[in-house]
């Protein structure tokens, strides 16, 4: 599972500071997860492949998370894409986007499928053999989701060494990997551990960004390995944060520690602080590990 932020910062894009946008790299899916300004220099700049991306998740309407949408959805159209996009995203974003392919009259020649969210609720948006999307109900100025991707249970891994040993034939090795025991011929049977190993723990990444302190999301991340929080403030600024509703880095810390995650990374943060340090040391005060998302930074998981 590969994180790789292109943008993380508040407000507007600057020279060195892009708004909220990153990628997802998770069993062959190439997620994108907001678009702000600048996403298609960062895709381009991280050399992440436009083709790969099939489906783009939307925070909000706020223009720091989906102003870059209309320009990679036309540039989309000029690269010759035939494959199907989906857009998940709060209600309105259909209109949006159609409203300025309307105008340019420069309609997609592929297909372009909006998925509109109104639910308060925790919904699955997304649900392939490999991974399974949910919403995260934040609590901001206005509808805001997060999403929660969840890899899958896989098959166990065949011991060919000792499926071999035991003569069994390959016509059972499904079941095998299924987590079955085996009958022999001479009426034995062979307990699946000492046939397959354990397979790899499935992974799972929690996106939070805009939100208040809202710790009704703590049982939906529940020890995700991976938890993306804002943190635009700092503690010394909590009344703002809640005022404008965002959160502090203490506070995506305590949800940290509440949901048991396995690691935090921070983003999104105020352009009023010189250093993000600061960020970084007040969270882990709470909660260990804190990584600093950075624009264009890779994290795998
Ligand atoms: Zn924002
Ligand atoms: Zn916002």
């Amino acid at each position: 599972m590969q994180l790789t932020v292109l943008g993380c910062h508040a407000a507007t894009p600057r020279t060195l500071a892009n708004p909220t946008s990153q990628t997802l790299d998770i069993r062959g899916h190439l997620f994108l997860i907001d678009c702000g300004e600048g996403t298609q220099v960062q895709l381009r700049k991280s050399k992440l492949k436009f083709s790969r991306i099939k489906h783009i998740f939307i925070s909000h309407l706020h223009g720091d998370h989906f102003f870059g949408l209309p320009g990679l959805v036309s540039t989309f159209r000029l690269l010759g894409r035939e494959n199907e996009l989906h857009i998940y995203g709060p209600k309105g974003i259909k209109e949006a986007i159609t409203m300025l392919l309307k105008l340019g009259d420069s309609w997609t020649n592929y297909p372009l499928y909006f998925h509109e969210l109104t639910s308060k609720e925790s919904i699955v948006v997304f649900e392939d053999d490999k991974i399974k999307v949910s919403t995260i109900p934040l609590n901001h100025r206005i509808y805001t989701n997060g999403f929660l991707f969840q890899e899958k249970e896989v098959d166990r891994k065949l011991n060919i060494e000792a499926v071999t040993a035991f003569g069994i034939d390959k016509c059972y090795y499904q079941k095998i990997k299924n987590g079955k025991d085996i009958t022999l011929d001479n009426g034995n049977v062979v307990s699946n551990t000492k046939l397959t190993f354990d397979p790899p723990k499935p992974k799972s990444y929690a996106f939070c960004s805009d939100t208040v302190f809202e710790p009704s999301i703590v049982p939906i991340i529940k020890d995700v390995d991976v938890l993306y929080h804002e943190a635009t403030f700092l503690d010394s600024e909590a009344e703002l944060a809640t005022k404008t509703k965002h959160s502090t880095a203490k506070q995506a810390a305590i949800i940290a520690k509440d949901a048991n995650v396995g690691a935090l990374v921070l983003g999104h943060y105020s352009t009023r602080y010189k250093s993000t340090d600061l960020f970084k040391q007040e969270a882990e005060e709470v909660f260990k590990p804190v990584f600093l998302g950075e624009d264009g930074k890779a994290f795998n998981f």
